[in-house]
């Protein structure tokens, strides 16, 4: 890592909701690349000093679910070059250059995040045979923290495992496989319905058991969230549910966030506790992914309608939970996702050139291109839903700012979510702009709600962190926490939510984005290159279970195309690697 100086920000109005801090003007110290109290007198002298008077200050932004590395990404790059031509970064003596607008080159993508003032990126869906690919195009993003979350929801072991009621085996299994391929948690894509997939169908509901291993949505959900709280790990189960993009899908999304209730969240990660005034551990058991996708109402395209007031009411009522929202902020997208069923459909409605595929024995793929239109009626709705389950969950902890980048529209795209997130106005404007389904079939128009720069900062940085067991160092700006800093051109004395056009410009391009105590971006240009790490987990289960399952995946593993000893990926593809300990243990942690 490279070695960071000491820094002062001093005067900013600091937002840093796990600390309880809402705009409060104050000084912040960072020494070798950490958030400090204070620096001492000699530190302070050869300190760097940035004055961020009058200007906005934040943890460095943290995207807890974004498509940024592996095999689908880059089947999406190849299968994409219109989306090269208009969107170049040209090489600097500092950068690489880099081609791409929504599936952009490894090297663009970190410029990207970080010039815009994020440090921290989750790869949401790493299939565990993709894992290299994963963590070589992980190596190659520049500057930005990372990390995987596993796809196990249609493995086969697992399913077997939760079929026989093996649920210790299933754990045991998990947990290896974390190790094993260097994942962070687990994410469970389409339970039991990919794996139809491989005979041209899907689940409908979710007691509909699958084909062969005949196990249900319900049971791999459960069984999924009750080996994630098993095995303690930092996240909860990370849940892509059923019935992804069909109208009325919005009961399905509640009853399967019901599915894991009665379980209590139980993060055993070995990390340094911070110092942080609220708790830094996750309270939720379930993280919903892409809620927009997940909250249609209607039967059909034809009645197609928002169903995010209904789903939204069930969040209100429940503490087990977290969404991020995919939002659509309209442009050209491209559709990629383990749910390869739910990509055939979005084929069939759109003629879309479309790559399809299946990833043995794991779970499947499909990535697509799409533009989302203004002039179009479902478009539009979906537009509205993306704002309606952020505005209309009343608990900011409850929800996290994504675009499911980039599936509802490209990560650069976040400074316009925010402006119509902060202003009726700016949401007033494009719904005229757009279909009049817009208002008409969500409640949107009728939202007065307009959330705070604190409320950005917790959906942007506190919570993502918190919910994915990351704010022992990120999301936070108390003593401990990664030096990682962002300082808006944004003064909250004079914030105007009737002016959403400076809202834009102020997140778009950040003053200074701070890595590790080190300046990395400033005003939308890279002026460093640091590397950043790569987290992921390792879970400790009982030996004798260990043992027993190792015999079954041995027994089995013939039926793979490659061989035992080519499977796990070694730790020399990750730079920086960070590993977290989980549920070790107490007479091993003592004999660390
Ligand atoms: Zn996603």
């Amino acid at each position: 890592m490279t070695r960071s100086a000491n820094m002062i920000i001093k005067n900013g109005y600091v937002f840093d909701p796990l600390n309880d801090l809402d705009g409060e003007v104050m000084d912040l110290f960072i020494r070798d690349g950490r958030v400090v109290g204070d620096l001492r007198a000699g530190e302070r002298r050869d300190a760097k000093v940035i004055d961020a008077s009058g200007k906005t200050v934040m943890p460095g932004g943290v995207d807890s679910h974004a498509h940024v590395a592996g095999a689908k990404v880059n089947a999406g790059r190849l299968m994409r070059p219109e989306d090269h031509y208009r969107s170049v970064r040209e090489k600097t003596r500092l950068t690489h250059s880099g081609s791409g607008y929504t599936i952009p080159s490894v090297y663009k993508q970190g410029y990207d995040y970080a010039a815009m003032g994020y440090t921290t990126v989750f790869e949401a869906a790493m299939p565990p045979l993709e894992a290299r690919h994963t963590h070589e195009e992980m190596r190659a993003t520049p500057i930005l923290d990372m990390g995987a979350y596993l796809v196990l929801g249609n493995n086969w072991f697992i399913m077997r495992y939760l079929k026989e009621g093996e649920i210790e085996k299933a754990a045991a299994y998990a947990a290896w496989m974390l190790r094993t391929h260097k994942g962070y948690g687990i994410k469970c894509v389409n339970p039991a319905g990919v794996e139809n997939w491989g005979w041209a169908k899907n689940v409908a509901g979710l007691d509909e058991p699958n084909i062969h291993f005949e196990v249900t949505p319900r049971e791999v959900i459960r069984g999924l969230a009750e080996v994630n709280e098993m095995l303690g790990l930092p996240m909860s189960l990370h849940l892509h549910a059923n019935n992804l993009g069909h109208p009325g899908n919005w009961e399905t999304a509640r009853d399967s966030l019901m599915i894991p209730s009665g379980l209590a969240p139980a993060n055993r990660s070995e990390v340094d506790e911070p110092e942080t005034k609220l708790d830094c551990r996750r309270r939720q058991t379930v993280y919903l992914a892409h809620a927009q996708f997940n909250a249609y109402g209607g039967t059909s395209w034809r009645d197609f309608c928002s169903g995010a007031p209904e789903l939204a009411r069930y969040l209100n009522q429940t503490e087990d939970v977290v969404i991020d929202s995919g939002s659509v902020p309209f442009g050209p997208a491209t559709t990629m996702t383990g749910d390869g069923p739910a990509q055939h459909d979005l084929y069939v409605i759109t003629g879309q050139k479309w790559s399809n595929t299946d990833v043995e024995m794991e779970c499947g793929s499909g990535v697509l291109p799409f533009l989302y239109l203004k002039t179009s009626p479902v478009h539009s709705v979906q537009w509205a839903i993306g704002l309606e389950v952020l505005l209309l969950i009343d608990d900011p902890w409850k929800t996290i700012m994504t675009t499911d980048h980039p599936n509802g529209g490209v990560f650069t795209r976040y400074p316009d979510l925010i402006a119509w997130l902060m202003s009726k106005r700016a949401r007033d404007e494009t719904a005229r702009e757009c279909h009049k389904w817009a208002y008409d079939r969500s409640s949107l128009g009728g939202v007065d709600r307009e959330i705070s720069l604190y409320e950005v900062a917790v959906i942007t940085r506190a919570n993502p962190a918190r919910t994915i067991g990351i704010a022992h160092r990120k999301g936070h700006l108390g003593p401990g926490a990664d030096g990682d800093v962002t300082i808006y051109d944004l003064d909250p004395a004079g914030l105007d939510s009737n002016d959403p056009s400076s809202i834009r410009s102020a997140f778009g391009r950040p003053e200074y984005t701070v890595k590790d105590g080190r300046i990395v971006a400033r005003r939308g240009e890279i002026v460093a290159v640091p590397e950043g790490r790569r987290f992921y987990t390792t879970p400790y289960v009982d030996e004798d279970q260990e043992l027993e399952m190792m015999a079954d995946v041995k027994e089995w593993f013939k039926y793979y195309t490659v061989g035992f000893a080519n499977y796990p990926v070694p730790e020399r593809y990750l730079k920086n690697p960070t590993p977290i300990a989980v549920n070790r243990p107490l007479e091993a942690v003592v004999r660390r």
